[in-house]
């Protein structure tokens, strides 16, 4: 069986500049957990060029979704950018990573910290039932430079409600921070000034994080990744091992810097 199927694209929705997002079909076959990761791609000039994208759709939808950077110059997303409705779209049939619920050990709330494209595999685990299973309260973080970079926000507010049969349930345990860090917003500064002066936790009205209660993943650039998990490791939370082997939090890299 060839590693790629090919799918075609549904819909475009251009968030601003530099985001933008996009669903395609879904072969019946293609299995995934929320929050998993899979290759993609285009073939250009006669190679195959793909790259790693978090699954924003939930694994009960039909179709697949994606939010995606675009980078001017980057080898895939100088053309994902410009993609139309019906074009075709290579995706491996692999799906695989780290930000999964079942490794992390049981729990009162869920913290999902996202920083930029990071809000991707969230969107996926916010639209799945069994997270709301797990876990009492779900706080969802997400970190960006500006406001238009708030991918999703209106849908997080609105939208996500009407999901049926889901979302009287959200509306009673989803707490949505949206945090900018270059322009004026109702939250402002870096997740982890929010988490560690506390006022993340006070803006919204709940206790302070505690691994006794407390889980959490992190998805962002490698610094945010550094910076946040040097943060919940102060305050004694204790990072999962790997795959299969649960744990406190778990990390997902948003992108490598191949600068
Ligand atoms: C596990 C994993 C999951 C990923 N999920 C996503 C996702 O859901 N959405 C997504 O857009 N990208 C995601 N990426 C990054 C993605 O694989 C590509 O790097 C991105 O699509 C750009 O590809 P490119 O070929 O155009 O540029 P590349 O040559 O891959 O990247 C060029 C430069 O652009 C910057 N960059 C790349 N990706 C990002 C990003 N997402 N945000 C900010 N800066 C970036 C980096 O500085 C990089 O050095 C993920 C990466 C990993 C490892």
């Amino acid at each position: 069986m060839a590693a790629f199927e090919t799918v075609r694209i549904l819909s475009v929705h251009h968030w601003n500049d530099t985001l933008f997002s996009f669903t395609t079909t879904r072969e019946p076959s293609f299995r995934f957990e929320s929050g998993h990761f899979v290759m993609i791609g285009l073939p250009i000039d006669g190679k195959n060029v793909l790259r790693a994208y978090s699954i924003a759709s939930p694994s009960w939808e039909e179709h697949l979704e994606f939010l995606s950077i675009k980078v001017q110059e980057g080898a895939l997303t100088k053309h994902l950018q410009n993609m139309k409705v019906g074009d075709e779209l290579l995706v491996g049939r692999k799906p695989t990573g780290t930000l999964v619920i079942s490794d992390l050990l049981p729990a009162k709330r869920l913290f999902l910290f996202g920083s930029g494209t990071g809000l991707a595999p969230f969107m996926s685990i916010i639209r799945d039932p069994d997270t709301y299973e797990r876990f009492d309260q779900v706080v969802l973080v997400h970190g960006v430079r500006l406001v238009s970079e708030l991918a999703y926000r209106e849908y997080i507010g609105q939208g996500l409600l009407e999901i049926e049969g889901l979302g009287e349930e959200i509306a009673a345990k989803l707490l949505y921070y949206p945090t900018v860090t270059r322009e004026p917003f109702m939250y402002e500064g870096r997740i982890t000034t929010a988490i560690e002066t506390g006022k993340m936790c006070d803006d919204l009205g709940i206790p302070p994080l505690d691994p006794l209660t407390d889980r959490a993943m992190i998805c962002g650039s490698p610094d945010m990744l550094k910076d946040t998990a040097a943060r919940l490791d102060h305050l004694g939370f204790e990072v999962s091992a790997g795959i299969g082997q649960p744990g406190d939090y778990v990390i997902e890299r948003a992108f490598v810097d191949r600068g």
